[in-house]
């Protein structure tokens, strides 16, 4: 046997007793949310094998001197994924999107873009988002970078599924920049000349190992879109690679655009029309929308500097975006939770984007849907379902545990976590 070859028979001894001997953990679930199913379920136990859930099984006496975490009094339930995070942009509520991102651009190092975007990313895990879906204004790849950091341990955070620059027509949606200027937008969106460099962007994307691809629809309010070949280009291409290609659409035209190329979601949405709504739950095609509560639309508001007798079109707003939402349940298409927020409201950016929950409530969603959207419906639209979004053998243990009664008191209880844990490692006990 050459010295290498015994080397190697060592080296896989090593790391074969190393996994068994990782630490089991036992949760004893006192109700455990069913993602799959959208249910809830009574006195299980899972078991943790080191990052993964290596059973779950009825409530039985455990072997002497097993680690048990009790959580008998409390419901369990997966890690939740916000589907629309873009933690590497922030800004003011009384600043212009376009002015500030020309300003972040040119002012802001990458470095110092990347230390604040992992503080932000970071105070995901303590309201129990254990992964997000970042998908744009990260600069060249900075999403990526965040992501790989935080899986190699050098900083704590959600798991990361990074889409890398958005793919956009002209001017991406940095609006009122001068001819001159326009290679600044290079530098937060790629844009796409054609159908045939739409599948090079998408390749270049593949190269930097995105996890998904992002592209804008529209540009609202820059006038320019994607035309329906550059979108099919983009979306056969992603599908070679396996991967999933999501939308920014504000106008009911670029959704339809969209549809037609084959997209696999649409984010925003707001002016849907019935027709489309249909066309999307015929083709499943998801939808993730993106607002707000009264309560944070009120914070918004007085922040951006309207008095409060200027506070009238918050009304029209939650009025026209609850419509569409109640019209795209009952059409039956599905709804993945994303949140979007990425304005300064004074609160941690994980505690800013649990808005979403508040929201889909107010809007008429029940808490176990809303609790399917932000979990397993949101994971099955990255092809990950069997790893997150569902307690299941085999998953990450991105496990959650909330206090109260997560249907009758659906928005109490979700203030009230308890317990995170992210990858088998322990973020959050709280629980007595
Ligand atoms: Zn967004």
């Amino acid at each position: 046997m050459s010295r290498h070859v015994f080397t190697l028979l060592i080296l896989l001894v090593f790391a074969s007793s190393g996994r068994s001997q990782d630490k089991n953990i036992f949760i004893k679930a006192g109700k455990l949310y069913d993602s799959k199913n959208s249910e809830l379920l009574e006195n299980k136990i899972i078991q943790i094998q080191g990052s993964k859930i290596s059973s779950i099984r009825e409530d039985e006496p455990l072997p002497e001197n097993s680690q048990v975490i009790d959580l008998s009094e409390y419901t369990v339930l997966p890690g939740f994924i916000d589907a629309h995070t873009h933690v590497l942009f922030s800004q003011e509520a009384n600043e212009d999107f376009a002015e500030h991102s020309v300003h972040s651009l040119t002012m802001e190092s990458d470095g110092l873009r990347v230390l604040r975007g992992a503080k932000r990313a970071r105070s995901y895990l303590d309201v129990g988002i254990t992964s997000i879906k970042d998908i744009g204004n990260s600069g060249l790849y900075l999403d990526v970078a965040l992501r790989d950091a935080i899986n190699e341990g050098t900083t704590e955070g959600p798991r990361i599924f990074a889409s890398g620059p958005i793919l956009a027509a002209d001017g991406g949606q940095i609006y009122g920049l001068l001819p001159e200027h326009q290679d600044i937008i290079d530098l937060e969106y790629r844009i796409i000349k054609s159908p045939e460099d739409a599948k090079n962007a998408v390749r270049e994307h593949v190269n930097q190992n995105v996890d998904l691809i992002k592209i804008c629809a529209d540009n609202i309010p820059n006038k320019t879109y994607l035309t329906v070949d550059e979108i099919k280009s983009i979306v056969q291409t992603a599908h070679s690679y396996g991967l999933k290609v999501t939308t920014h659409c504000v106008t009911n035209q670029s959704a339809w655009n969209a549809i037609e190329g084959g997209v696999d979601g649409i984010e925003h949405g707001f002016n849907l029309a019935d027709s489309t709504l249909v066309r999307m739950a015929e083709e499943q095609v998801f939808l993730v929308p993106t607002e707000n509560s009264r309560s944070y639309m009120e914070t918004y508001a007085k922040l951006a500097g309207y008095q409060n007798n200027e506070m009238g079109w918050i009304d029209g707003y939650m009025n026209r975006l609850q419509n569409r939402l109640s019209r795209a349940m009952d059409k039956g298409v599905q709804i993945v939770a994303g949140s979007d927020n990425y304005t300064d409201i004074n609160v941690s950016r994980g505690e800013s984007s649990k808005d979403m929950f508040r929201y889909y409530f107010e809007a008429g969603m029940k808490p176990l849907d809303i609790l399917q959207s932000s979990t397993y419906f949101s994971a099955y639209q990255l092809n990950r379902e069997d790893k997150i979004g569902y307690l299941t053998v085999g998953a990450y243990a991105d496990i959650i545990a909330v206090k109260g009664d997560i249907e009758d008191d659906f928005l109490s209880a979700l203030q009230n976590i308890v317990f995170v844990m992210k990858d088998g490692k322990i973020y959050t006990n709280k629980a007595d």
